[in-house]
């Protein structure tokens, strides 16, 4: 099985690379920016895969555009039987989320697209992608709650974004899942989403603040969940 892990930032993917001594294939994406870090177990004839999204104006990449171009290279070129993508998010203390707190998404949309038209349009803007249908088991194996993903291209949140996050009972904010799910489902590869809350969008704190204080901790939590969640698979 070769599993392919789509990861925005450096420092959310470092523990997960440490932990299994994963190797970089320098430039093998080049002149594309995404970064490839493999770890191969051939006794259990698997491959692990992590891509990062790389850099551009001396900053890691984040967001949908950096994320699809990622996702979309690492299916052609690696051919994986599964994307995970695992990252950060905002949360609602009142729907439940703490700091460091790890979710599987049980489903997955964009939450900044308003397209005027008709229903169609609508809901192509905002997607609604499939997630693997393993999610749920797994979600339950790994003793973790369940949550649905939105995607925007801000990490701030704007009142006409709160608007849809709240009719579409959005749990998770981030700025790149529903990009990745996007792309695999033009392709027809499995998604798996897993996210680790680094503010609360209904907290004072200030959102950026909360999430540089708390991107260690979250980061090491997704790492621990992820060499759970490869148990599980391999
Ligand atoms: N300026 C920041 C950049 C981080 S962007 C820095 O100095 O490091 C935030 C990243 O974490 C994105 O990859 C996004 O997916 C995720 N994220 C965490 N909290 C988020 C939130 N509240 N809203 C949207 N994305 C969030």
């Amino acid at each position: 099985m070769h599993i392919c892990y789509i990861i925005a930032m450096e420092a959310e993917a470092k523990p997960f690379i440490l932990r299994f001594g994963m190797k970089e294939t320098e430039k093998y994406f080049s002149p594309l920016p995404c970064r490839l870090f493999q770890y191969k177990d051939t006794a259990l004839n698997s491959t692990l895969s992590i891509v990062t999204l790389g850099r551009q104006h001396e900053r890691d990449l984040v967001g949908c555009e950096a994320a699809s171009v990622a996702t979309l290279a690492a299916i052609e070129r690696l051919k994986p039987d599964l994307i995970i993508n695992s990252g950060t998010c905002g949360g609602w203390k009142r729907k439940g989320a703490e700091i460091g707190k790890v979710y599987v998404a049980d489903s997955v949309m964009f939450h900044d697209r308003r397209i005027p038209g008709d229903d169609e349009w609508g809901t192509q803007g905002l997607g609604n992608y499939s997630v693997w249908k393993r999610s749920t088991d797994i979600a339950t194996k790994l003793g973790v709650e369940m949550g649905r993903v939105t995607t925007g291209s801000s990490l701030d949140l704007q009142p006409c974004d709160e608007v849809i996050i709240e009719r579409e009972g959005g749990e998770l904010k981030d700025m790149e899942g529903a990009a990745v799910a996007f792309v695999c489902s033009l392709l027809n590869v499995p998604i798996l989403l897993i996210k680790s809350v680094t503010d609360l969008c209904d907290d004072s704190a200030p959102t950026l603040e909360s999430f540089l204080k708390n991107l260690k901790i979250a980061s090491e939590n997704l790492s621990e969940a992820n060499a759970s969640l490869l148990k599980l698979l391999l």
